[in-house]
């Protein structure tokens, strides 16, 4: 989440282009809305982690950005993520959407951390490609390091006036007290490993509960988006967090003014890059396991709303699935209209 321009899309990209083969077991995979990035891909990255007794399988990052519903998966987005990267230009400092972020995050109560990100945009930076952030500190000299200095401490005034304690992510040593301020260039990649480290010490801090994802239950997602696709009619691009989704599996998701029962007809991944020639856009899968993004084609799913729940309904418990789906709707609502 960010303010325009501040750099989320390069972020994202930048952890992406880190990947190796695709092929390679560990590798960085794309899927429908999502970008999975497995724990050995976080620990090439990021030597230090290798300290860290890491039980987070990895990390499937969620690509909002540029999003055309942005506007309103922005404020639903909360409520989707487990945690957030909040991106603020280090050299601008907070904008309105920066705010309307920070916002929507202490709504929901999801853990973030910030990226002061366009570090190599300070006058004078020398840049120290990939490094992790410390590394690339110790090589600028005194002026630039006061400048950043200054920079952060700017950013830790602002987040205080919003109520929220933070600190330089190397300073904080209760991810429960503090945010963490990662100092990044999506450029350069310098501070990118660091935050990668961040985002699963604040796993395995907070997300306890959800960790326990299973494989076997009936699926859970929310839907990120709704749209008509040649040849497949219209399809919902999900994010599955829970369970596993099949071919076949009744559903239930929320439109705009009725719950919408149906029945998953096709579940479509997107095709590696090396099959970029194959006409068809997409692979058809059989089943899906969380955490995933995947694109759901299936009847009536005209009116669905981008952010519902969708909920498998299996073993008899048709009319309880209906119920939290409405339930999970209302909810979202009355969050929507705190912001
Ligand atoms: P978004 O609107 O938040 O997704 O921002 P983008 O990722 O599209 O970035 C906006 C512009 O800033 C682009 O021209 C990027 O190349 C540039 N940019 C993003 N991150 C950095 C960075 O860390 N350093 C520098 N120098 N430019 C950046």
């Amino acid at each position: 989440m960010g303010h325009v321009d501040h750099g989320k899309t390069s972020l994202l990209d930048r952890i992406r282009g880190s990947s190796v083969v695709s092929t390679e077991e560990g590798a960085i995979t794309q899927h429908i809305g999502a970008t999975l990035v497995p724990i050995d891909a976080i620990t090439r990255m990021g030597g230090a982690l290798s300290k860290v007794s890491v039980n987070v399988p990895g990390l499937l990052f969620i690509d909002t950005p540029g999003h055309h519903a942005f506007t309103t998966l922005r404020a639903r987005g909360g409520a989707l993520a487990d945690m957030a990267i909040v991106v603020v230009d280090i050299n601008e400092g907070f904008r309105p959407q920066t705010i309307e972020a920070l916002q929507i995050l202490r709504n929901y109560k999801t853990p973030f951390v910030i990226a002061a990100n366009k570090v190599d945009r300070i006058p004078g930076w020398r840049v120290q490609q990939n490094q992790p952030f410390l590394k690339t500190f110790a090589q600028q000299n005194e002026r630039v390091q006061g400048m950043l200095e200054t920079k952060v401490y700017e950013l830790v005034g602002k987040l205080s006036d919003l109520g929220f304690n933070s600190e330089r992510f190397d300073r904080v040593s209760d991810f429960a007290r503090n945010i963490c301020i990662v100092p990044t260039s999506a450029i350069t990649g310098e501070g990118l490993p660091d935050i990668l480290i961040v985002l699963i010490g604040l796993a395995q801090r907070y997300m306890t509960e959800s960790l326990k994802v299973s494989a076997e239950g009936p699926g859970v997602g929310t839907v990120l988006e709704v749209k008509e696709e040649r040849g497949l009619g219209m399809t919902l691009d999900l994010i599955l967090y829970d369970g596993n989704l099949k071919v076949g599996d009744e559903i239930v998701v929320a439109g705009n003014d009725q719950i919408i029962e149906t029945k998953v007809r096709s579940l479509l991944k997107p095709r590696p890059m090396s099959e970029i020639l194959i006409e068809e856009r997409f692979e058809r899968v059989k089943s899906v396991t969380a955490a995933a993004g995947i694109k759901v084609a299936a009847p009536k799913l005209d009116g669905v709303i981008a952010g519902s729940p969708l909920r498998v309904v299996r073993g008899g418990n048709r009319e309880e699935v209906i119920e939290r789906v409405r339930h999970e709707v209302q909810d979202i609502e009355v969050n929507l209209s705190d912001v």
